[in-house]
């Protein structure tokens, strides 16, 4: 049978990114079996599901690259076929009507605890009789759980799980107002659909065996399962927003790239060896779901910072620009205001953790700033670098090409004309031109922030000097 998957998010928020990892490894599978991956949104709980959080998952799965085959199949679309199996499996008997009261149920689960038994439903109208149905009242249907037996089935994370039907009680299929619930629409789904593997978050074990038990009962195969352990954060607890960033989306405006995300992702949870970086066509290629880990992983912001930079060091500037022009347009920087970028990328990817931090080092090069970095101001503008400056500058306003060797050469003669040391014009300069204490080479430097820029900075600092001076 041809693979099949699916990602199945609720979109009450934003896509999480224990979320996203369900999302890559069902992906994947597929991919690395010619299979077909499917996105349905389970929107049944209408007070909680947002066409907003529908936009994010898309957007989310879109930024990160995972592409469906199917869908976005949306569950509210399909009320009219979880009625028609609803009456499928009570017209074989297999649900059926309750007429039990809110307080009835309380009762009963109170009574259940203070005995110290697991609440449950307790049966009393599974095998009502005809006379004493009257559909005209507010009732809910369950499905009628086998009460012999055991349910088993696979679990390629977990091994194979067997569990006591007695265990499970009769799950209500369709609230009061005959809306149909999660344990349902997601069997109905999934055997619609074809589903053949399905990847999920081990909350989610606990329903499985109730979801086996519907598949039996309308006849159908159920699918195999991976529950995958939960994403802990860096102190063992569940991972929260109480941890950091859990948005998808956030890591994107954190300077995040999608490779780096989905890398970080394939390894927190499924190895290959020792092999830390993986390409998307070596992720196809190599990921089993098989070899799923079991025990739980801890997410880890510095591992993934790193992977970031190996990144962000290694895609070509082509295919970098997309996501870097996202961040240079969300701070309004024109790269037209400056040298050609593909001249800075190789010089400041090396450093950048994050493109946030690209974005940073570059900006100096795109526009202008207000003022200078307090710190590196207080050491290199100071009035006895008034002189070089001053030299520096009539040189520099005389240059003709203003290219990195002329530049340098302006340099050193200021220094040699002025008998001081190299450094005594260079970073007073490079604070001028860049504002901080931070550039590469001094003649590059002042190449990308152009004559008519630097001559004013220059003269900027100047100025600054001369204000600390009044002030002294
Ligand atoms: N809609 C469920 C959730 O978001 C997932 C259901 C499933 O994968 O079976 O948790």
């Amino acid at each position: 049978m041809s693979v099949k998957t699916r990602f199945a998010p609720s979109p009450t928020g934003d896509l999480h990114i224990g979320g996203a990892r369900t999302a890559l490894y069902s992906w994947l599978h597929a991919r690395a079996n010619d299979g077909q991956f499917v996105l349905r949104i389970e929107d049944t709980d209408i007070e909680r599901s947002t066409p907003e959080a529908v936009q994010a998952i898309i957007d989310g799965m879109n930024w990160l690259g995972l592409d469906w085959d199917e869908g976005p199949i949306y569950q509210t679309h399909r009320f009219d076929r979880y009625k028609e199996v609803i009456g499928q499996l009570i017209s074989q008997q297999k649900a059926y009507p309750c007429f039990c009261s809110r307080e009835r149920l309380e009762e009963l689960r109170e009574t259940q605890k203070a005995n110290k038994e697991k609440p449950r439903y307790d049966g009393k109208c599974r095998n009502l009789c005809a006379d004493d149905i009257d559909l005209s009242t507010d009732h809910v249907i369950r499905f009628k759980n086998p009460q012999e037996g055991v349910v088993t089935f696979k679990d390629v994370v977990k091994g194979e799980i067997t569990i006591a039907n007695k265990e499970l009680d009769d799950l209500i299929i369709a609230r009061t107002d005959g809306a149909p619930t999660y344990n349902f629409t997601v069997v109905v789904d999934d055997m619609d659909m074809g589903i053949t593997q399905v990847v999920r978050g081990d909350d989610h074990i606990n329903n499985t065996p109730r979801q086996v038990n519907i598949f039996e009962a309308l006849g159908a195969k159920a699918p195999e399962y991976g529950h995958v352990p939960m994403i802990l954060g860096d102190d063992g607890k569940k991972l929260s927003k109480r941890h950091g960033a859990v948005s998808v989306m956030q890591y994107r405006d954190d300077g995040f790239l999608p490779e780096a995300v989905l890398n970080y992702l394939v390894r927190l949870g499924w190895s290959h060896g020792d092999q830390e970086i993986f390409s998307i066509t070596e992720m196809k290629e190599l990921f089993d779901i098989n070899n799923i880990n079991k025990a739980p992983s801890a997410f880890n912001t510095d591992k993934l910072k790193w992977l970031n930079q190996q990144y962000i060091k290694s895609t070509p500037v082509a295919k970098l620009m997309p996501h870097l022009q996202w961040h240079l347009d969300q701070q309004g920087i024109d790269l037209a205001n400056g040298p050609k970028i593909d001249n800075l990328i190789p010089e400041f990817a090396e450093r950048a953790q994050t493109l946030n931090e690209l974005v940073s080092a570059i900006t100096t090069y795109y526009r202008d700033f207000d003022e200078f970095e307090a710190k590196a101001a207080k050491k290199h503008l100071r009035p006895v670098a008034k002189p070089a400056l001053e030299l520096i500058k009539s040189k520099l306003s005389g240059l003709e090409n203003w290219q990195a060797e002329f530049i340098q050469k302006a340099v050193d003669d200021t220094a040699a004309e002025l008998d001081i040391g190299m450094g005594k014009v260079g970073m007073p300069l490079r604070v001028a031109a860049t504002g901080g204490g931070m550039s590469p080479a001094i003649d590059m430097t002042l190449e990308w922030v152009g004559k008519q820029r630097t001559l004013a900075r220059i003269e900027m600092a100047l100025v600054f000097i001369a204000n600390r001076e009044a002030r002294a």
